[in-house]
């Protein structure tokens, strides 16, 4: 038995035999065509129908969404026009597998140059092509790995295509080579409620196709070739669990009974019925940016207030915090970001591009100080981005002239955490955004996959930062919230508490396991475990100190 560890995300556990995802598959050589042009183009015909076959037999096994992108890939692999071209490349000399891989990519670059819906089906071929390939070469096909058995997958990163094809039946549990907690698969894994440990050094060559092992997210532990007692003790652990997840929903709270309320991430108020549903006791997030994202002009007061009220009419009673328009760097609007920038995460992004653009502001807090008269939820706007207390007031000053009862402050510039006694003292309420806290505190671009392992909310240097602001808001007497993808992660949600934080709002679907672990602690030993973390001189150091 050997154990290899990395990030846990949730808390679950599973047992069960490990499939890895194959490799993607290295380019074809340029060796000359090894047999007569007809009997090549057999084969390459034979593979195109057998990628095709599987890809329909995976589409109606899929259903849903899935199944619409795999039954476009085996149309694709079906193209006639494909076999066509790859028998002329061979006939003009090159071997099978480049024919076909050179085929693939003209029609890549076809679709890419024609833009929009047609573009984006682009890599579904690459994956076609891959696939064909694979079955010249007489190789696994890359992508997720097909089995009629429960699997851990094992791999190196996942895909957003990848996920797609993902089945939720099968896969137990989700082990990454590469990734940190903010990694596509971490995402995923938080959203489907599946076990996963990201980050593992060394798995893709520790591990084989079959060999057993224990996936333990909340140790972040990966156990190889368990013996049948510690398997048996893992699936009662993993029943206490689910058990313990599927509890009958209460509003959150520690062992000792102190109040924690569980908050909803949302995009939309389409989202909101499900998240009321999971518990939500209100909204910590409403990210209004993502209502706008396609459009081309600011849009009007009216078409605002009744997105809003919306949202609002499903929390009667309770607190939606709804975020002004945050554009900029990862979710640019065209009309509030139209320079080009080189650094857009350090441009004018955030409350910046909104004072630059004043009567936007104006509009969008008019709407939403409609949609508060018109409703009974409680609503508590905040601007994103803020830097210091001159950007608090004016933001509280404009948010109070234009109407809205409580208005405060995202802390996600490291610059705010250090100030934050003088912002709390303006501002009625501040929310920390971990996820943009943790780029700027690091200097890591949340979107570049090289810089992941530093995008590490368990950093101590953001768990400092995090402190700093639990004490401004305890001195003040004000709510310090947490809305970034930290508050997702149980044991983290528990080292915030002991930070100060009154809040923590996620993705609804995180709320089950970060209310089961609350439940485990009480304030005092939540105190303590951040006591410990905050000492860490590094964020895996932190883990391990918080978890005792
Ligand atoms: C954050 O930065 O943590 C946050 C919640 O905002 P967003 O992820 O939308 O930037
Ligand atoms: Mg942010």
């Amino acid at each position: 038995m050997s154990a290899l560890s990395g990030v846990g995300v949730g808390r679950g556990i599973a047992a069960a035999k490990v499939l890895k995802m194959p490799e993607p598959l290295a380019p074809p050589g340029d060796a000359p065509l090894s047999a007569p042009v007809d009997e090549e183009a057999a084969r390459v015909q034979g593979a195109l129908q057998d990628v095709a076959a599987e890809l329909l037999s995976r589409a109606a096994a899929a259903g849903g969404e899935a199944q619409q992108v795999l039954e476009a890939a085996a149309l694709m692999a079906q193209d006639p026009a494909i076999l066509d071209d790859v028998r002329t490349r061979m006939e003009g000399g090159a071997n099978a597998e480049r024919a076909t891989w050179d085929a693939y990519g003209a029609f890549r670059d076809m679709l890419v140059s024609m833009g929009g819906y047609m573009a984006e089906r682009a890599t579904d071929l690459d994956d076609v092509a891959q696939r064909v390939v694979a079955r010249l070469r007489g190789v696994a096909a890359p992508g997720v790995p097909a089995s009629d058995e429960p699997f851990i997958l094992v791999a190196r990163d996942l895909a957003p295509a990848d996920t797609a094809t993902l089945d939720l039946e099968k896969t137990l549990a989700l082990v990454t080579q590469d990734g940190g907690p903010t990694s596509h698969t971490a995402i995923l894994a938080r959203s489907k409620s599946l076990p996963a440990v990201v980050g593992v050094t060394g798995i893709l060559a520790a591990v084989a196709d079959g060999q057993r092992a224990i996936v333990d997210a909340r140790t972040g532990s990966v156990e190889l070739d368990p013996s049948d007692d510690a398997v048996a003790a893992a699936q009662t652990e993993r029943e206490e669990r689910l058990a313990a997840a599927s509890a009958p929903i209460t509003d959150g709270a520690l062992a000792d009974g102190t109040k924690v309320p569980l908050l909803a991430n949302l995009g939309s108020p389409k989202e909101a019925a499900k998240a009321v549903e999971l518990g939500a006791e209100g909204v910590g997030l409403f990210r209004t940016e993502f209502l706008f994202l396609d459009a081309t002009s600011a849009p009007t007061v009216e078409a605002q207030t009744a997105s809003y009220t919306e949202l609002l009419q499903a929390f009667p009673g309770r607190k939606v915090v709804v975020r002004a328009l945050d554009a900029g760097a990862d979710k640019p609007l065209s009309f509030l970001n139209d320079a080009h920038e080189e650094n857009p995460a350090l441009g004018l992004r955030g409350i910046r591009a909104l004072r630059a653009s004043e009567q936007i502001l104006r509009d969008q807090l008019a709407a939403l100080a409609n949609a508060q008269d018109a409703t009974d939820a409680e609503l508590w706007v905040m601007a994103p981005m803020i830097a210091d207390v001159e950007e608090t007031e004016y933001f509280v000053a404009l948010g109070r002239e234009l109407g809205l009862r409580t208005v405060g402050a995202m802390a996600e510039v490291p610059s705010i955490a250090v100030l934050a006694d003088q912002v709390l003292e303006a501002a009625d309420f501040v929310s920390i955004g971990t996820n943009d806290l943790t780029q700027y505190t690091m200097a890591a671009d949340r979107q570049l996959g090289s810089v992941s392992s530093f995008q590490d909310p368990w950093h101590p240097a953001v768990l400092r930062l995090v402190k700093l602001l639990g004490e401004a808001g305890a001195a003040t007497g004000k709510p310090v919230g947490v809305c970034g993808e930290a508050a997702a992660d149980p044991a983290l949600a528990v080292v915030l508490v002991g930070l100060g934080v009154t809040t923590l709002s996620m993705s609804p679907s995180a709320l089950a396991d970060v209310r089961a672990e609350l439940l485990t602690v009480t304030l005092e030993e939540a105190r303590e475990r951040a006591a410990r973390a905050i000492t860490a001189r590094s964020a895996a150091e932190a883990r391990g100190l918080a978890a005792g």
